[in-house]
């Protein structure tokens, strides 16, 4: 089958005027004018019309558990009182609405042509009852704050579950509430099947004060769990993250936020020859009030940077166009194809798929989305200002 469009968006060099693709079964096998395309394979042809074809976009962090609770929390004064007020709110549902939710949340990431996803799920028991949409990386998100001494046992656990679905990986949640044995566990098993990794990091200024000075409210709360606190004063979070990756055959990680970094933490990520991908969630940073991120500093420092939508308990949809508008306006100097590139080829790489997803080219999956074009000079600041539901094929 032939798809032409009137530009196809290859992310590989210019975007193709009046361009095609030629797939089969579920692969790209061609690619490029509509003139080449037609002139080297037969078959049906599907024209879109006045549409950019683009690569379907990849949601690097979400949590479609609590899709369900949009609008529900309003912002608290501290990170801590959210914490608080989620799990008030978690207590009132139950496994039908969490299975609801998550669907709702499929359904929705789907319409706004997001064709990838990275979805963490504190309830992998749940995942064999849906069939998703979308291709899906399913990491079940891993707690042990009141019983570190089951670690290992809530991982095995989890992988049970984990294991009917072809894309998998585990995240242990923060290191706020996930043990070093939990972390561990989960990077002897990443190294064993191959599997990517992903977590919460120095996500709020109340994470920072709990690590480096063992004070504040989330030093607090947390001790009320009973954990033991006896990591906390001493270094930041980033500091106690990295010094445990010093081993260079530890697996990839895909780390979440990096919100709150001191002087010292980017001399030790200037440091460091590991560059782990990081996924920044403009509009939940936005909700939660956080320092600024620092886009600029990580990028120079070689970090692959993706963009990621979070839960809607912070966030008001899924839509990764509104996710890229929303960096644009912190960070209006970065160019529409650099920010595209988040949700697409950087995405890609932080899945290590940045050889089947992410762009429009042979041998890559037939993942794509296509939004309305007007002809535009600057494509892809239009692509960045697309506010509609796509059609996704
Ligand atoms: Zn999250």
């Amino acid at each position: 089958m032939i798809y032409r469009a009137r530009v196809v968006v290859t992310m590989d060099g210019s975007p193709i005027e009046n361009g095609a693709v030629a797939i089969s079964e579920n692969r790209i096998f061609d690619v490029g004018s509509f003139r080449e395309i037609k002139a080297r394979n037969s078959g049906e042809i599907v024209d879109l019309g006045e549409q950019a074809l683009l690569p379907g976009l990849i949601n690097t962090h979400c949590h479609l558990d609590y899709t369900c609770l949009r609008g529900k929390i309003a912002p608290q004064k501290s990170f801590t009182d959210w914490i608080r007020a989620i799990n008030a709110a978690k207590a009132r549902l139950s496994e039908e609405d969490y299975v609801a939710s998550i669907n709702e949340g499929f359904a929705e990431a789907k319409r706004f042509g997001t064709t990838a996803i990275v979805n963490l799920t504190a309830y992998p028991e749940l995942i064999a009852k849906i069939d998703e949409p979308i291709r899906t990386w399913w990491f079940a998100e891993l707690i042990d704050i009141r019983s570190p001494d089951r670690a290992n046992k809530i991982v095995d656990l989890a992988i049970e579950s984990l294991k009917s679905k072809k894309n998998w990986g585990l995240a242990p949640h923060a290191l706020f509430t996930a043990s070093p044995n939990l972390f561990h566990r989960c990077e002897e098993i990443a190294r064993r099947e191959n599997i990517l990794l992903t977590t919460h990091l120095a996500e709020s200024r109340e994470e920072m004060s709990m690590f480096r000075d063992g004070s504040g409210p989330l030093y607090e709360f947390i001790k009320g769990t009973g954990r033991p606190m006896d990591d906390c004063g001493h270094e930041t979070p980033l500091e106690r993250f990295v010094g445990r990756l010093g081993d260079a055959s530890l697996p990839n990680w895909i780390v979440a936020h990096l919100n709150e970094l001191s002087e010292s933490d980017f001399d030790l990520l200037a440091r460091s020859t590991r560059k782990f991908h990081v996924v920044h969630s403009p509009r939940s940073h936005g909700y939660f009030a956080h320092s600024p991120f620092p886009f600029e500093r990580l990028r120079a420092l070689g970090f692959n940077i993706c963009l990621g939508t979070d839960s809607l308990a912070s966030n008001e949809n899924l839509s990764l166009f509104a996710e890229m508008r929303a960096f644009q306006r912190n960070e209006p100097n970065v160019s529409p194809r650099k920010i595209f590139e988040m949700v697409t080829v950087n995405a890609a790489r932080a899945l290590s798929q940045q050889n089947a997803l992410g762009r429009i080219g042979p041998g890559f999956h037939v993942d794509l989305t296509s939004i309305p074009c007007s002809g535009s000079t600057n494509l892809f600041e239009e692509i960045v200002a697309f506010d509609q539901p796509v059609q996704s094929g």
